[in-house]
């Protein structure tokens, strides 16, 4: 029983890009432990999407017809797969919905479970995971010991590996029971980029003083093919929509880039955004606290720092 079973989901037809960087991660441990790595996706990947999974490192891709919408139906579907496979390892991409199915899978196949895993695990003595804890402020290894692993892998923690496997995507059936719940309406965030996927994120706070002052962050975003985001203050006061507030009570990202203008870094901020690979601060104030966390820091008035800095990217992109 050497084989790893991912567990893959997408937005419009095509796999998310955190779900490609589960399947890399999943072809990684399955080539560590000599087994095949097998991703599983509902209805909503596409077919022709399907296939692309192998670039990524699948050897198979098993293709159900139907939709998964709730975390319980996620976790039926996941752990048929797994039983059908015979898969030492699942791995899911952390989301809202996986969030909820990693537990449920866990129970049905009498799995240790850890989540926010940020690196291949280490077998030399046992499974050992690396995993990001208290909001990314501390790292943990933990052993598992039970036959059967569930890995929740953090977003833009193990990055995507391009692999020249052949192309075998299957159908799978699998009977899940209908969910207890029952969604009324979804309303989808707009916008091209997605926050929770985005590779870069321009988040500006309350120091942009009112709505009105939010062209020159679209400007900037723009520019360098980033998300928006914003404090919680910002989307309390309806400057900006919810789906933007990013912080311990809102959405966190772990971009490769995040700029945090006129934000000052409260400590609830930083638990949804200190895990982003590189942070760039542009404060008025040099003594605000997220300078404390920064890579690199411009002290000045964002009014005037925003716009040259995006006339400057314009030219050099
Ligand atoms: C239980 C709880 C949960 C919370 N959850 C979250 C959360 O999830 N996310 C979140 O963001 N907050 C959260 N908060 C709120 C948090 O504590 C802070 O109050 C909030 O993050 C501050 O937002 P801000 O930095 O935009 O505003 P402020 O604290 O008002 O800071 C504005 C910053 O802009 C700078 N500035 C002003 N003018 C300019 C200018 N012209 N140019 C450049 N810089 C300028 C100032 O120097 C200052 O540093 C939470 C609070 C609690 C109690």
């Amino acid at each position: 029983m050497s084989n790893v079973l991912i567990y893959v989901e997408a937005e419009n037809g095509a796999a998310k890009k955190s779900s490609l960087e589960a399947v890399s991660y999943g072809a990684a441990v399955a080539e560590m432990l000599g087994g095949k790595a097998v991703a599983v996706a509902a209805a909503d990947l596409s077919a022709d999407h399907a296939g692309e999974l192998a670039k990524f490192g699948a050897d198979k891709v098993l293709h159900f017809g139907g939709t998964v919408n709730q975390s319980s139906e996620i976790a039926e579907l996941v752990a048929a797969a797994a039983q059908q496979e015979n898969a030492a390892v699942v791995v899911t991409a952390k989301s809202i919905n996986a969030d909820g199915a990693v537990p449920m899978i866990g129970v049905k196949l009498k799995a240790s479970v850890a989540t926010n895993v940020t690196a291949l695990p280490d077998l030399s003595n046992g499974f050992v995971v690396t995993r990001a804890a208290y909001t990314g402020k501390a790292i943990t290894q933990v052993s598992l010991h039970s036959n059967v692993k569930v890995l929740s892998i953090k977003k833009n923690a193990s990055g995507t590996k391009e692999y020249n496997k052949p192309l075998a995507v299957e159908s799978f059936n699998a009977n899940i029971s209908a969910s207890k719940i029952t969604v009324k309406e979804v309303k989808k965030q707009t916008g091209e980029i997605l926050l929770p996927e985005a590779d870069i994120v321009v988040s500006a706070g309350r120091g942009l003083k009112g709505p009105e002052n939010w062209g020159m962050i679209e400007e900037l975003a723009k520019t360098l093919g980033a998300a928006t985001a914003c404090s919680k203050p910002v989307s309390d006061m309806d400057w900006r929509p919810h789906h933007e507030h990013v912080g311990q009570t809102g959405i966190k990202v772990s971009p490769n880039l995040y700029f945090a203008i006129g934000i000052s870094g409260a400590i609830q901020h930083l638990a949804g955004v200190n895990s982003s690979k590189v942070i760039v601060v542009i404060n008025k104030d040099p003594e605000a606290p997220f300078f404390k966390s920064a890579d690199y820091g411009i002290v000045g008035d964002a009014f005037e720092v925003v716009p040259k800095l995006n006339e400057a990217l314009k030219a050099a992109l």
